[in-house]
């Protein structure tokens, strides 16, 4: 029997038109640019339903709001289906990834995200090919967790960084290796895959969380950051240099930290290297992070960091407790 997929399209450049303020989906659309995809009916391909949100969206509009609209359609649909393909604009793509994996427990269909860099509409989009791709990982059922397809490799959802602003290898995954390489084959990369979860499936809803992600810059003026380091805020991402170290110099970020912490903000030290781990407390310039109770977010991507304080904040942790959790690896995200 053919396998079954669900093609959610939430938007993004692979549906878009061009009108006079630029590039922008419409509604209706991509179902005929769908249609004349000929490949689609081979029968080596899997039967595919379409769901097409109403609105559409650029994915920079992207919000708490739309997750919880894919996971609720996920939840759904979650018996029906061999796998899901989620259409999403590249540019917020890698966060959604993120999202999704933590919102959906012990899932054990794949959930693929692609898109594409050239719309449908114009020659030479590479829409086409991550479409088919995608569907045949989504109905293959080697895959037990959400990932991202994009130009030829599979790579983990929350592990995603999008790379290349014009290039149609977008994405990469800097501190994992692909669970599957597409080449003339589909390769899939068994023992970099998520097993089978123990558990029963279910979905975590995301409510909107106060945090704040600061990247650092040689010569940075804390004192203009002051303001927004209050009790009104949930959590503090920095994006540092290196292993994690921030300047030490008079007046500048440690009394901040320590003011956040006592508030009860949870304060996450992630890097602004793509690839690599923190350390805190490997140099004299991060060890202050450290004993004022910082996070270490370990080798995770800001964008996993925005998505895991959303899900831990939502789910109701304690706020002092939040700054443990980040540290565990709860969905693939990171490494010790
Ligand atoms: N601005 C678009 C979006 O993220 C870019 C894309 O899809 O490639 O929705």
């Amino acid at each position: 029997m053919r396998k079954k997929v669900c093609m959610i399209y939430t938007g993004g450049t692979i549906g878009m038109v061009p009108t006079e303020s630029g590039f922008a989906p419409k509604k209706g659309y991509f179902a005929g640019e769908l249609a004349k995809i000929a490949d689609l009916k081979d029968p080596s391909m899997p039967e595919f339903d379409l769901i097409e949100y109403d609105p559409l969206l650029d994915s920079s509009n992207i919000t708490f709001e739309q997750w919880n609209q894919m996971a609720s359609t996920i939840k759904e649909h979650y018996d029906e289906y061999d796998g899901f393909v989620i259409l999403h604009g590249t540019d917020t793509m890698a966060y959604s990834a993120s999202a999704l994996s933590f919102m959906l427990e012990n899932l054990d269909k794949p959930v693929i995200f692609t898109g594409s860099q050239i719309p449908m509409c114009n020659l030479r989009s590479d829409g086409k090919d991550n479409i088919i791709t995608s569907l045949l990982i989504a109905a293959s059922g080697r895959v037990h967790e959400v990932a991202l397809f994009f130009g030829h490799s599979l790579i983990r959802g929350n592990r995603a960084m999008k790379m290349s602003s014009d290039g149609l290898i977008a994405f990469e995954s800097p501190n994992y290796p692909p669970l599957a390489t597409v080449g003339i084959d589909i390769e899939y990369h068994e023992s970099r895959l998520l097993p089978h979860p123990k558990g029963r499936f279910r979905v975590h809803f995301m409510k909107p969380v106060r945090m704040a992600v600061i990247k650092l810059f040689p010569g940075i003026q804390f004192d203009l950051f002051a303001p927004i380091v209050s009790e009104n805020i949930d959590a503090l991402i920095l994006e540092t240099f290196g292993t994690g170290n921030i300047p030490n110099y008079a007046n500048s970020l440690p009394p901040l930290i320590e003011k956040a912490i006592e508030n009860g903000t949870s304060v996450i030290v992630c890097t602004q290297c793509p690839q690599g781990t923190v350390r805190l407390g490997a140099y004299e310039v991060s060890s202050s992070l450290e004993k004022a109770g910082a996070a270490s977010g370990y080798n995770m991507t800001t964008e996993a960091a925005v998505a895991k304080i959303c899900y831990l904040v939502s789910r109701g942790i304690e706020r002092h407790l939040i700054a443990s959790y980040m540290e565990d690896d709860l969905r693939g995200e990171l490494d010790h």
